[in-house]
């Protein structure tokens, strides 16, 4: 089979005609709302793994890790919970997950981001195993949380649907087996199979780059086996296998579907959803590789393009009181590509701000320098704290440090911030409203007392009226008058303000206008600021 890609012919003996297909194992991602455990019940999971029982229990964060049951079969795991990683992949095309397990805190129930994650796997067309977890703790109450997700249309299988719940406490290590049962007959049910033999078809889960052996990928195999020795192409990226590995670091020659890999060789960085292409020749990598990275480069540009008299007409049209958009310059740092490339896309959402540099590792001093050079705000992922010397570096340097773990509490930090940054821009707003019941005319009756004077008689109808401010009065509904407030009076005293229902005399310097049934307002100047807004799905975006 020929695919015609940018104009390279790309032998891709992806065809399953003819081929040995064999039934595979589930691959799983784990999501759920912040603090329901998503992260403990993926701690104690691979404490069970392969990796962990050959490691003598360490086991290290390398985007995936496989459960072995004693019945031979076995469960594949994303190690990075939380849907920003789950989308990112996805939105690059990379279905690499088959059951997404929910993770629901039984003492706190069905919250926005649980609602988040039923709508990612949705989407996505992958079904859900719930993992009601804290089940341990005094107040847990698992009904509650079934009640609340049938509310929610998940048919839960004791209520006569296919939804199987599991109960578990990932503190206490209780219950996990349940859930891997669970999802070892849900993927029964899919009866899932893959080709084995023939070139492998794979997605890069995880990228990062090791001082010494070079950019590492953590990747499973979709589909064929994945040989060492063999040329790859992944994303713009490309290379030569050197070395595959499984979860638990031991060299192996090849890979097979659902197997999660760590392959040394390529040349670039790749990208966490990344496909990987064998090809046949180094020739042909590196062809393909140009052809994606001008292709790449191409539709950015494009995009950019196409963004640009967007933003041109639109300003035509902003009239002059609407605050001028932000754009906050940040630059990102996460502990592996896959979260790079899922906080960068998050903090693109907000929509008011500039990712000028993201990488991966801890925080550096060229990013202190970039920074400073840029007045870009640095945001840490996963990464470790920074060594005193950087801490203070960025003191010095005036630049702002920003660094968790959950996705969330990092967008609305950014979102705050932004919002603090952001300038405001003056806007009149009306603060009161009052009606004009008499009038009484004030004569000048000496050259020290001043000219003759018009003093309206009015009624608060709507908020407050202050002395501070401009007046403006109205005539049936027309502005015929506006300016400073010469004196607010109520009950012969001078007063600073006067609130809604009570009456009040009002003189409007050089006014001598007043009509029974004019309207005056009251103007007062406001500088308003951008918001931070989160809305019910979890979802944020800062509202100009
Ligand atoms: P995540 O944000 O969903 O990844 O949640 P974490 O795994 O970080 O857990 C949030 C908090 O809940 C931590 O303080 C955990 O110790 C606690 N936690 C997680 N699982 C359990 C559990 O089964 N029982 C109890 N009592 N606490 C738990």
């Amino acid at each position: 089979m020929f695919d015609k890609e940018i104009g390279v012919n790309v032998c891709r003996l992806h065809s399953d005609d003819g081929a040995h297909v064999l039934g595979r194992s589930p691959v799983v991602t784990v999501m759920g709302h912040v603090d329901h455990g998503k992260t403990s019940l993926l701690d104690a999971l691979r404490q069970t793994s392969l990796a962990a029982k050959e490691a003598g229990g360490i086991t290290q964060h390398l985007g995936a890790f496989v459960v072995g049951m004693q019945s031979g079969a076995s469960i594949t795991f994303l190690d990075t919970p939380g849907h920003a990683a789950f989308s990112a992949m996805r939105a690059r095309g990379a279905a690499v997950t088959d059951i997404v397990v929910l993770v629901v805190a039984a003492d706190d129930g069905v919250m926005p981001q649980t609602l988040e994650a039923m709508s990612h796997a949705k989407a996505g067309n992958v079904p859900i195993v719930v993992a009601i977890n804290k089940c341990d703790k005094p107040d847990a109450n698992p009904e509650r949380v079934k009640v609340q997700l049938a509310a929610e249309g998940l048919l839960l299988e004791e209520m006569g649907g296919d939804v199987q719940v599991v109960e578990v406490s990932a503190i206490n290590e209780v219950g996990l087996d349940k859930l891997e049962d669970a999802l070892l007959l849900q993927a029964e049910l899919m009866d899932l199979k893959a080709r084995v033999d023939g070139p492998a078809q794979a997605y890069v889960v995880e990228a990062r780059l090791d001082k010494g052996r070079g950019p590492l990928a953590t990747a499973i195999v979709k589909a064929g086996t994945l040989v060492c020795g063999q040329h790859v192409v992944v994303g713009a990226e490309w290379g030569r296998i050197r070395s595959i590995r499984d979860m638990a670091r031991k060299v192996i020659a090849e890979a097979r579907p659902a197997m999660p890999i760590e392959i040394e060789g390529l040349k670039g960085l790749p990208m966490a959803g990344d496909d990987i292409v064998v090809v046949e020749s180094e020739e042909r990598a590196r062809m393909l590789s140009e052809g994606r990275k001008k292709k790449f480069e191409k539709d950015r540009l494009t995009k950019l393009e196409e963004e640009r008299p967007k933003a041109s007409e639109e300003e035509e049209e902003e009239d002059e009181t609407k605050p001028e958009r932000v754009e906050v310059p940040l630059i990102v740092k996460a502990d592996v590509q896959g979260t790079v490339q899922a906080v960068t896309d998050a903090v693109k959402n907000l929509n008011s701000s500039q990712v000028i540099h993201a990488g991966v590792g801890p925080v550096s001093q060229s990013d202190i320098d970039m920074a400073q050079a840029c007045g870009a705000c640095i945001v840490g992922f996963n990464v470790r704290d920074p060594p005193s010397s950087i801490a203070l570096a960025a003191t010095q340097a005036k630049v702002k440090i920003k660094l968790h773990r959950v996705i969330y509490h990092l967008l609305e930090d950014i979102g705050n911030f932004i919002v603090e940054k952001a300038p405001g821009t003056l806007e009149t707003q009306v603060a009161g409203e009052a009606q004009v019941l008499n009038i009484f005319e004030l004569k000048g009756r000496s050259k020290s007392k001043g000219d003759d004077v018009k003093i309206a008689g009015c009624r608060v109808i709507d908020g407050r009226v202050t002395k501070s401010s401009t007046l403006r009065l109205l005539r049936s509904g027309e502005v015929v008058f506006e300016g400073s407030c010469a004196s607010l009076k109520r009950e012969k005293q001078d007063v600073e303000a006067v609130g809604k229902g009570n009456d009040c005399g009002l003189v409007i310097k050089d006014c001598f206008d007043f009509q029974v049934g004019d309207v005056i307002q009251c103007l007062v100047q406001v500088n308003r600021k951008p918001k931070f807004v989160s809305s019910e799905s979890g979802a944020v975006r800062i509202e100009c």
